[in-house]
């Protein structure tokens, strides 16, 4: 990491190092340009995407001063130049947003043109109920589906499914509600596996038993596993759930599955989630506890193969969404800057950690700049007005277990006050996905947003939004991706649909 890149504002580099940087810059250097005079503009643009991938083409302009046809130039020289590629996409603040662009902008033309095209990415959301209170959820805590419909939604689900190819979409399995509260999810699992498609699967692990395992023998065709762990003991967990016994019984199932996993399918990677939040940061070293002690009582095997670290994103939290819900507790609010900066020390003693350092941590969006210095980043997002009509149906939707389309993910919550508006259609036997996501684009007026709406995005739907206005602007600008600084936005490379949460692409 260039500490230059990494940094909190643009500081050009002394003398000495500004000789090794241009000396690298020169050794990738495809394209001929006056380097002497464009230096200086040429970081300045690697620094700003590196930190900021959302920055526009007019932003740049402004702030360098410079006119359409030089950036032209200079964006080609950058372009060609697999160093300063290497810096804007690794070297920055914005590491792990360029992670998840990539492989979208594919379907950035069809998404600013509404056009179909499959999703890249659905969210499979079984769940029949959950037994659990979490502040920071979105769902409504009063409602859960018909048992009766469980055999339907299989069925629903499969056709679905089939409707995928596996090479231009993955699927996660999550909520929603609790995914192991429906009796047929090893089913589902085994029905996607066997189609081709990666199937990992977010869960709470509270039924994750001996016997709920046994009655789901698909689960052995999972590709990874994430448990949200919500607490490092019981009083932390019970805080958070609600529920007694919360912490032991997920301890418990989780050294039985990782047991299982050894024994039956030792290619399911398995790793858990922890949510930051005001009220739990001084909990977060006692992860590590809970990390050594499952992996000790697993003794056929290895343990647990990564971790991921992601802060609260406010669709709940806070004050946003306090008036359309009748929750058992508020969460007191979002992590402030102080909050962050003393996030900063723990994530240090966490990585000198020896249990952590066997395994692979995933700090999501915003976290990653905190690990590594910058307190003063926070999640993307975008506001309310910047809302899509059409969302991204071209990159990802999410399915329920009445075959309800959803349009943003943490909209998918049943009954969840406001969100009727995001469900596009129901898949049923006369409406396949493809149906209903083609009625939306091509009949409708697409969606009027209103204030606070974007309670119903996460942090993955915002990065897919800011993505599409940002090449919608620069398109208009004149200065469209083909012509931007940044390679894999024309020319994505590796393409990974799947998550990243237990290696980095
Ligand atoms: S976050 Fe998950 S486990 Fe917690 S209440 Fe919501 S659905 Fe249940």
């Amino acid at each position: 990491m260039e500490n230059w890149i990494f940094n909190r504002s643009f500081d050009y580099p002394s003398n000495n190092q500004l000789q090794l940087i241009k000396g690298k810059i020169l050794e990738s250097s495809k394209v001929e340009i006056n380097i002497e005079k464009y230096l200086k503009p040429i970081l300045q643009i690697v620094y700003n995407f590196a930190n900021n991938p959302w920055i526009s083409q007019e932003e740049i302009i402004d702030q360098l001063n410079i006119d359409k046809s030089t950036l032209k130039i200079l964006n080609e020289y950058i372009r060609e130049n697999i160093y300063l590629q290497n810096l804007i996409i690794k070297g920055g603040s914005g590491y792990k947003y360029w992670q998840t662009i990539s492989p979208f902008c594919s379907k950035i033309n069809d998404a600013i043109n509404n056009s179909f095209s499959y999703p890249m990415r659905i969210g499979i959301y079984p769940g029949v109920s959950c037994m659990y209170y979490c502040g920071f959820c979105g769902r409504n805590q009063d409602a859960r589906y018909p048992s009766n419909i469980v055999e339907d939604g299989y069925k629903m689900f499969k056709s679905v499914l089939s409707e995928l190819d596996p090479k231009n979409s993955a699927i996660s399995l999550s909520g929603g509600l609790e995914p192991l509260t429906n009796p047929k999810l090893g089913d589902i699992v085994e029905f996607a596996s066997e189609h081709g498609l990666k199937v990992p699967l977010i869960t709470n692990g509270h039924s994750l038993t001996e016997k709920i395992i046994l009655k789901n023998k698909g689960l052995v065709k999972l590709d990874s596993i994430r448990i949200s762990l919500y607490g490092v003991d019981e009083r932390s967990y019970e805080f958070i759930t609600t529920l007694k016994n919360s912490y032991k019984t997920v301890k418990k199932n989780c050294i039985n599955f990782l047991k299982f996993r050894n024994d039956v399918n030792p290619k399911i990677k398995f790793g858990i989630n922890y949510i930051i939040l005001k009220e739990n940061i001084n909990d977060l070293p006692k992860l590590t506890e809970f990390i050594s002690e499952v992996n000790s009582a697993v003794n056929n095997g290895p343990g647990i193969d990564f971790l991921s670290l992601r802060d609260d994103f406010d669709t709940v939290t806070g004050i946003s969404d306090k008036s359309d819900s009748k929750k058992k507790y508020h969460l007191g609010g979002l992590l402030n800057y102080e909050d962050r900066q003393k996030l900063m020390y723990i994530f240090n003693e966490l990585e000198r950690d020896s249990e952590i350092k066997k395994i692979h941590v995933d700090y999501g969006y915003a976290l990653y700049a905190i690990k590594n210095g910058l307190a003063e980043t926070t999640l993307k997002k975008i506001t309310d007005k910047e809302m899509r009509k059409y969302a991204h149906t071209q990159m990802s939707v999410c399915v329920d277990l009445f075959g309800d389309v959803f349009l943003y993910r943490e909209a998918g919550f049943l009954d969840r006050p406001g969100n009727k508006k995001f469900i596009i259609g129901r898949v049923n036997k006369n409406n396949s996905l493809k149906n209903i996501i083609e009625n939306f684009l091509y009949n409708s007026n697409g969606l009027e947003n209103a204030s606070n709406d974007i309670r119903f995005m996460d942090p993955f739907d915002h990065v897919l939004s800011s993505l599409i206005n940002q090449a919608e602007n620069d398109k208009k600008f004149g200065i469209p991706f083909e012509y931007g600084p940044v390679k894999l936005r024309v020319d994505p490379k590796n393409i990974s649909l799947g998550n990243s949460w237990y290696k980095d692409v």
